[in-house]
């Protein structure tokens, strides 16, 4: 009970996220995430009952409205990119199967940096955090006041 609590309150000044928006029992007809029991989650059995909605997560990546960026810089990226490529999904993988609405909209590569905008700020942290632990290099996080938002700053040479 404890861990739904906590989820629901991650998500409660979410635009995206309105309980009363979502029929309990729903599915989402994009990523077939299910919302039941007040939580989005992956479900095996969906609900015979539920109504088909479109979850925040999928519509948050339609309008790519992106609650936390995260950027990647240095010679060192240039050099293992594939590799941080790879730790980037899976850190992705992980968090997805906890935390379902946690999810990459997009990753871009602009002059030499690479730019990954997320669904919300917690997965945007984990990336820079898993970055940060397997590679070293100079992390920051920045987070505007008063908003649910965080960017991301990776840095090596
Ligand atoms: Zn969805």
């Amino acid at each position: 009970m404890k861990r739904m609590d906590k989820l629901i309150q991650d998500y409660i000044h979410d635009p995206y996220f309105t309980k009363e928006k979502y029929p309990d029992p729903s599915v989402c007809e994009k990523c077939g995430v299910v919302f039941h029991n007040g939580i989005f989650e992956w479900l095996k059995d969906v609900p015979k009952d539920a109504k088909k909605i479109i979850c925040p997560a999928c519509r948050r990546i339609e309008d790519k409205y992106e609650g936390g960026v995260v950027y990647l810089e240095g010679e060192f990226l240039q050099k293992h990119k594939e590799e941080i490529f790879n730790l980037i999904r899976n850190v992705e993988e992980e968090e997805k199967a906890y935390r379902p609405l946690e999810r990459i909209i997009e990753i871009k590569e602009e002059n030499g940096k690479v730019v990954i905008k997320t669904t919300y700020e917690h997965l945007a942290r984990r990336i820079g955090e898993a970055i940060h632990k397997a590679y070293k290099g100079d992390l920051k996080l920045n987070y505007p006041e008063g908003q649910k938002y965080v960017r991301v700053y990776w840095h090596r040479d």
